[in-house]
């Protein structure tokens, strides 16, 4: 049982995602799992920087930011895999590039044993036989019965990206705001995103309204 050793720390990562939901339950098991594999091979974890790469933009994300200190801002949380859209971490050691994957195994969830489990992650719950937070609350007992046994892993040796250079700031010709240039920005005329969007009449993510 798990769930003693892991309870204050979903208590905090539920605290800090606001709303409740199973995946960020499973999301802490299995950053748990993937720092406990990770240990195997590095036992002292302030002799190596840790890493992280998250393959979904869903509450997983938010289970590594609290529970490992590698973020969005300190870049220490990769981002360039959110798109692959798997429920899985991988947490590697940024010296050696080495590190382990963990993910959700459908085929170890037992549609009859954890049959909620098994439509959360098959999109197959039927949100006419309850409510969805009864389907939620199944799905979160039927987690805590299975714990580790629906998650699998992988060792894996990391591709490092190419370090990227701090993008040089330039200040925008139209709205005088500074921001952080791309390498295919105009340098002689620099204009921001969000500038160039409304310029395009593309979607931007808020107007000005006075
Ligand atoms: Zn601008």
């Amino acid at each position: 049982m798990l769930y003693e050793k892991l309870k204050p720390l979903i208590e905090k990562t539920l605290g800090f995602h606001v709303k409740n939901a199973p995946g960020v339950i499973m999301g802490v098991y299995m950053v748990d799992y993937a720092y406990e594999l990770l240990d195997s091979l590095y036992p002292d974890r302030d002799s190596y920087v840790l890493n992280a790469i998250c393959e979904t933009r869903v509450c997983l994300i938010d289970a590594i930011q609290v529970l490992t200190g590698c973020t969005v801002g300190n870049k220490y949380l990769r981002l360039d895999a959110l798109d692959i859209g798997r429920y899985a971490l991988t947490l590697y050691n940024r010296d050696t590039a080495l590190g382990f994957r963990v993910y959700m195994d459908l085929g170890k969830i037992d549609k009859n044993v954890y049959p909620e489990l098994f439509a959360f992650f098959n999109k197959s719950r039927d949100y006419k036989s309850a409510s969805r937070s009864t389907l939620s609350e199944k799905t979160i007992d039927e987690f805590y019965k299975a714990e580790r046994s629906v998650l699998s892993f992988q060792k894996v040796k990391v591709n490092l990206p190419a370090k990227d250079d701090l993008a040089p700031a330039a200040v925008c010709a139209i709205c005088r705001e500074s921001f952080l240039i791309a390498c295919s920005d105009d340098l002689q005329n620099p204009v921001c995103g969000y500038c160039s969007k409304l310029a395009q009449n593309k979607a931007v993510p808020f107007q000005i309204t006075e």
